[in-house]
């Protein structure tokens, strides 16, 4: 007999990770939920996967809205250049920023398919 049995707690358990009630899919976690994340209780290692993931997707929106401004702005007369550089670097960082999450993503994903 297992100890919350013998105690009659038969109805509460430890809490369990729910991964399968977000938008990654991968099934059921068996691992024991630690950390709140965007109102859903998580693993650690899902949790820090989920949170590579929507930086990177944030990241990626930045750069999507750069290009936007770039190709609205960059070929107008009298654009300021100074800015339009400052913008163009911004972008070169942001997406060596998505470089770097990319590789943390995948070894985040293979730590937990071990
Ligand atoms: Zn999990």
């Amino acid at each position: 007999m297992r100890r919350e049995e013998a105690e009659g707690n038969i109805a509460v358990s430890e809490p369990r990770c729910e991964i399968e009630q977000t938008r990654l899919e991968g099934g059921e976690c068996e691992r024991p939920g630690e950390v709140h994340y965007r109102g859903t209780l998580l693993c650690t290692p899902h949790a820090r996967l989920l949170g590579l993931e929507d930086r990177a997707e944030a990241v990626l929106g930045s750069v999507f809205r750069m290009d936007e401004w770039l190709e609205e702005n960059g070929s107008s007369q009298g654009a300021d250049e100074e800015f339009m550089g400052r913008i163009g670097h911004e972008r070169e960082e942001a997406v060596g920023a998505l470089r770097l999450m990319r590789v943390q993503i995948r070894s985040a994903r293979k730590a937990l398919s071990q």
